[in-house]
This record gives C-alpha cells, structure tokens and sequence, in this order.
C-alpha cells in the first residue's frame, strides 16, 4: 500500500495544479505563467531554474504539464498530451516536465525520448506518483505533504508541544490561527516589525512592536492603527511560510542574536517578548520529533 493516496486531490479544479507549483517551489524552481495560454491545456506553466555558466546564469525554463489521473489509475498516454511540441514551441520552453499522479505510458515516454534524441527539446522529466513519494516523505516536503493530503497528516505528527499547551500564531487583527493555516491552506501570514523612526539621527533602530497578519487587509489594518500619525514605521515583513524550514529557522534565529548582540537594534520589551513567542511557537514545528512511520493508534492530533 502506498504512503500517500493521490485522490486525497480532488480529479476536478486546480489543486492538482496548486500542488505542483508548490512542490516544484519547494525544489528551487521559480513559477511563471506561459506566454502564451493554451486553450486547451489552460493549466500548463513553466517552471525555471538558473544554470550556472562562467560569468552569468543562464535561464532553463520547464514547461509542466499537470495530469491527474489517480482516480482511474491508469497511466498518463499520449492521447492525454496532445501537441507537446507545439506547447513548448509556444510557452518557449527548453524542457518538458509531466507531473503525474500516476505513472507514464511506454509509447508516451518513447516519444518524449524520441524528442529529445532529435534535439527537438533539451530534456525531459517525468515526475510520477513514486518520485513524489519519495520526496513527500522527506522533512523538507512535509509541509506540503501535510497540508496536502490530510489523511496523511492525521498518522503523523504536524507539531510537538514545547509547553504545555499547543501556541497558536493568531492574525492580531482577525484572530486566525494563520499556524494552522500554514498546513492546512493556502492562506498567508507575515510577520511585521514597526521601528521607531527617530528625530536625531541616530543609527540605533529601535524596533518598537512586532505583529503577526493574514497578508493584505489584516496586514493593512494593523499597518494604519500602529502607524498612522505615529512615530513607528513598518519595517520588515517575513512570511511565516519563510520560517517554517530548520534551515530559515536557524537563520531567524542567529540574525536575531546578531541584532540583540549590537548597538544597531535594540527591542523593546513588548517586541522582544513577541520575538521570543514567535521563536517558541514555531519551533513546535521546526523542532518537533522525525516521524517517519504511521503511529498506531493515531497520535492526539492538535489540529483537529
Ligand atoms: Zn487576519
């Protein structure tokens, strides 16, 4: 039995095609829109890395073709990939990527070779059910795994408690638990820091309050009560999405040290307790225990 059930994804709508944009972020690529949309495949997008020359980057833009046949298990035929080179032709693409629930048909990926030996596109890349898998189960995936297929993250563990009790991040204007929100949808949370602007010049930033919102209104909000005809200005913003990796986490955390340990910042004692909060309440996810096996019986879910 496999790990993951694909048809957690619905058949129908854009999720299938959310997710690959999201996975394929996660690898590093940079999303785009084609230039040219495809009545037919309205749901192709390119996918560019940076390949690195002597002296500059060169751009390698990936057409993806999101096919999610999970339902019906049956592979991906060239029957459901019409025009694959007119599409690249068009999106000026350099490669073809597949991202497929299931797998590839033969004959599909004898084309797709045929192609490439014929310097017709560079490369190619089928991303199927297996590969996603494999890297699904990765820490570095887990987030997009959790908030994609929840079944998944009812047999593992989202967090772990640092106290007693689980911490929410709230929006501080509408009160969302935009922590939660992290795995289980798309919607964004950032966190604002407000300096004091000052009358001297001094170069001490004194970094006055700190707040969490859902981006856009919430955020817009806030901006206005703390800053309108006040002396603080909005400095920072860092999405929460940002944080949630051990790598950025870390990073938080030792720019953090950097600041407190110079005379260029100093907080005030609401923003550092803030800062400190924020610190803990992440660290429910960045720090939680590795578990890779299914627990039996399921574990006490704190997002229920
Ligand atoms: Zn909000």
């Amino acid at each position: 039995m496999n790990l993951f059930d694909f048809t957690e994804i619905p058949a129908e709508g854009e999720r299938w095609v959310r997710f690959a944009k999201d996975f394929l972020q996660q690898l590093g690529f940079h999303i785009e829109a084609p230039p040219y949309r495809d009545t037919e495949n309205v749901f192709d997008f390119c996918a560019v890395e940076q390949i690195p020359g002597k002296f500059n980057y060169h751009p390698f833009r990936w057409l993806v073709s999101c096919r999610h046949k999970a339902a019906t298990r049956t592979a991906v035929k060239e029957s459901d990939e019409i025009d694959i080179l007119e599409r690249l032709l068009r999106s000026r693409a350099d490669g073809f990527i597949g991202f497929y629930s299931t797998t590839v048909s033969p004959p599909l990926e004898f084309y797709l070779t045929e192609l490439k030996n014929k310097f017709l596109i560079k490369d190619y890349r089928i991303i199927d059910a297996k590969s996603l898998e494999t890297y699904l189960e990765t820490h570095s995936f887990a987030r997009i795994a959790f908030r994609y297929f929840p079944n998944y993250a009812q047999t593992h563990q989202v967090l772990h408690f640092i106290e007693d009790d689980y911490l929410p991040i709230l929006c501080e204007h509408c009160r969302k638990d935009l922590f939660k929100a992290l795995f289980t949808e798309d919607q964004e949370g950032v966190v604002v820091r407000l300096r004091r602007r000052k009358d001297t010049h001094e170069e001490t930033a004194v970094i006055a309050n700190i707040y969490v919102a859902c981006k856009g209104n919430c955020d817009a909000e806030l901006q206005a009560k703390y800053c309108n005809g006040t002396d603080l200005n909005a400095v920072s913003w860092t999405y929460l999405s940002d944080l949630v990796s051990s790598p950025a986490f870390l990073d938080w955390i030792l720019s953090f040290l950097r600041k407190i340990g110079t005379d260029e910042f100093i907080y005030t004692t609401s923003a550092l307790e803030k800062e400190l909060y924020l610190l803990k309440a992440l660290a429910q996810y960045t720090l939680r225990e590795p578990t890779d096996k299914k627990l039996t019986p399921p574990p006490k879910m704190i997002f229920s």
